[in-house]
């Protein structure tokens, strides 16, 4: 076990790499974040064995159970809808949220990071083509929410996230990047600060390649590392 998950990081940043460099852009550039919802403890702690630092999951009650029994030092982001009555575990266990699409939200999670001294960094969610998908934000709420995120002291805004919904074909998922990095672009052509902006998060196991062509900073990785999951 521990080998096919070390294995598995070695194939993925290698192809993660492979992407980038002939687009231009350098494999460091290219975060990967294992996503370990649903996966026993014994594996994600053979992918710590391997090195990997950057875990996601999308549950709050889950991540409550499993984070403190796992080693100190890694760095935890929540990937999946967060709602507001469950926000206040989130300073405890997550260093970055990726799922912010309100303003509600955005002041929220700001409060509950302040509250305890620490700072989120928060990726704004969007559904940029406003079709079939349950989270997100419109492309055009997207400014509101980062003036929010920059305004209040407990978040530190980085990015943009986006999940399109789920299709065998990857080439299907490339409009919904493009058009992720295109609003990051325009955002910063209205005059929101680059850094605020910096992070794309965009690509999962079916699409990721294709995501960093479009420009993905994060990538969110959960079957290609640790296998197919139960439920
Ligand atoms: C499950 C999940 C992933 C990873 O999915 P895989 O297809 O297993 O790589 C990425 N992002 C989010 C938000 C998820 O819920």
């Amino acid at each position: 076990m521990q080998d096919d998950i070390s294995q598995n990081l070695i194939d993925i940043s290698d192809r993660v790499g492979r992407v980038a460099q002939a687009a231009g852009r350098s494999p460091n550039d290219v975060l990967i974040v294992a996503i370990s919802k649903t996966i026993p403890l014994d594996r994600i702690r053979a992918a710590v064995s391997a090195g990997q630092v950057h875990f996601g999951e999308n549950r709050v009650q889950e991540a409550r159970d499993k984070i403190p029994q796992l080693p100190d030092g890694l760095i935890w982001h929540l990937v999946g809808h967060l709602q507001s009555n469950k926000t206040k575990y989130c300073p405890d266990l997550f260093h970055w949220i990726h799922s912010i699409d309100s303003i509600p939200l955005a002041r929220e999670v700001a409060r509950r990071y302040r509250d305890k001294g620490k700072v989120c960094r928060a990726l704004v969610q969007v559904s940029v083509s406003g079709e079939e998908v349950k989270f997100g934000c419109e492309p055009d709420e997207t400014a509101d929410i980062l003036k929010v995120l920059i305004e209040e002291e407990g978040t530190e805004p980085v990015g943009l996230m986006t999940m399109p919904p789920f299709d065998p074909d990857p080439e299907v998922s490339r409009p919904w990047f493009r058009a992720l990095r295109q609003l990051r672009d325009d955002l910063v052509g209205q005059g929101l600060p680059e850094i605020s902006l910096k992070e794309l998060s965009m690509g999962m196991t079916g699409d990721f390649e294709v995501a960093v062509e479009e420009g993905a900073t994060i990538v969110r990785i959960g079957t290609a590392i640790f296998g197919e999951r139960d439920r």
